[in-house]
């Protein structure tokens, strides 16, 4: 009989797709936003703005106003080309994608974003994993031995990595630049947070270095949209994976108007990362709580009994990500994304009373 378990590939019946856990009254601090919104007046004349959009028309597919105003709020070199998605999700996508050549391996660090080996899985490419050390450090050997024995087609590198949060060594990305007969991705969602880490200026250098980004964390999660940064040839491959209009035109509007207060986006995520280091005291001060260093605007913890804490932490109305489960190394930790100070406090609060 006809049936979805008769006809979808075997590989994607199989497949625990990415999960979003229900939100809805709760602190929400489980998916790394921005708890600010824009400020009022910008939000009205945002709201004008888009009012004045053409939405009968498709939106201008190659979108070069955008493109321009994200090279100069991210210092992108005028001599290398961007490459837009609907989140930075869909450029991983057509990444594995461009590069699924029968037989073809995907690297990546674990634990790390779990879109990397859920879009190897979409393109039907193999997947390996290079286990990191116990404290979450790279275990560079370990991935060179990997590179060496797979030859892996695409390895991802989360720099800093989610969900750990800490930044990998910059000289061992760039030994593994050298090491790896692949495209190495680096996929630089935290920047704002990073104390200015980034391998963009290295973007052209390496022949098989490309960079990711992605405005979601700067308070524009809702907007959609991330971007790759590479040489022309990349890019121009890239793009022929890339849907026509996969960037929406009130998309376009809204982030080419925020952009142009792009300082106002950067304010908020210095607060988050001084935020940041209040809740680290915090944490400290509690007796039960590991707490790992973090470059990005989440903190991971490990308390005993996380999947407890986490659910009491729910029937307080705070949801963190609970990632006991999700990988060995990950053994009752939970991820605290970073609120606005009322939230955070009674994150502490609420852990506080929430530890057994
Ligand atoms: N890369 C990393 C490392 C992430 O943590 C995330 C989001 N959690 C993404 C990419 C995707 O972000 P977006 O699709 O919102 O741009």
């Amino acid at each position: 009989m006809t049936s979805p378990a008769s006809l979808v590939r075997e590989d994607i019946l199989a497949l625990q797709g990415y999960h979003v856990t229900p939100a809805a009254g709760m602190v929400k601090l489980d998916a790394m936003e921005s708890p600010y919104r824009l400020p009022g007046p910008l939000r009205d004349e945002l709201g004008k703005r888009l009012g004045e959009v053409a939405i009968n028309r498709y939106p201008d597919s190659l979108a070069p106003r955008l493109k321009e105003k994200l090279r100069a709020a991210m210092a992108i070199p005028a001599g290398l080309d961007i490459l837009l998605g609907n989140g930075s999700d869909e450029i991983l996508q057509l990444v594995s994608l461009a590069l699924a050549r029968p037989g073809a391996t995907v690297l990546s660090l674990e634990p790390s974003f779990s879109m990397y080996r859920i879009c190897a899985a979409f393109a039907g490419m193999r997947y390996a994993g290079v286990p990191l050390n116990g404290d979450f450090t790279l275990d560079e050997a370990a991935l060179m031995a990997a590179v060496d024995a797979h030859r892996p087609a695409l390895t991802w590198v989360s720099y800093p990595n989610n969900p750990t949060g800490n930044l990998f060594p910059r000289d061992a990305i760039l030994r593994l630049l050298d090491r790896s007969p692949g495209l190495v991705v680096v996929d630089e969602a935290y920047f704002p947070f990073s104390g200015g880490a980034t391998l963009l200026d290295r973007v052209g250098k390496h022949p098989n270095l490309l960079l990711v980004r992605t405005v979601s964390k700067l308070g524009l999660a809702g907007l959609r949209l991330g971007l790759a940064v590479g040489t022309a040839e990349w890019i121009a491959e890239l793009e022929k994976l890339r849907l026509p209009y996969n960037v929406n035109a009130l998309t376009a509007c809204a982030a080419e108007f925020v952009l142009d207060h792009h300082e106002v986006l950067a304010g908020q995520a210095q607060a988050i990362v001084a935020d940041r280091s209040r809740i680290e005291a915090g944490l400290d001060n509690l007796e039960g709580v590991t707490r790992f260093a973090s470059a990005t605007n989440f903190v991971l913890v490990r308390v005993a009994g996380a999947g407890a804490v986490f659910e009491r932490l729910k029937a307080r109305g705070i949801l963190v990500r609970n990632l006991h489960g999700s990988h060995p190394l990950l053994e009752n930790c939970l991820r605290l994304t970073v609120g606005t100070p009322d939230e955070n406090h009674l994150l502490l609060e609420a852990l506080a009373a929430s530890l057994t």
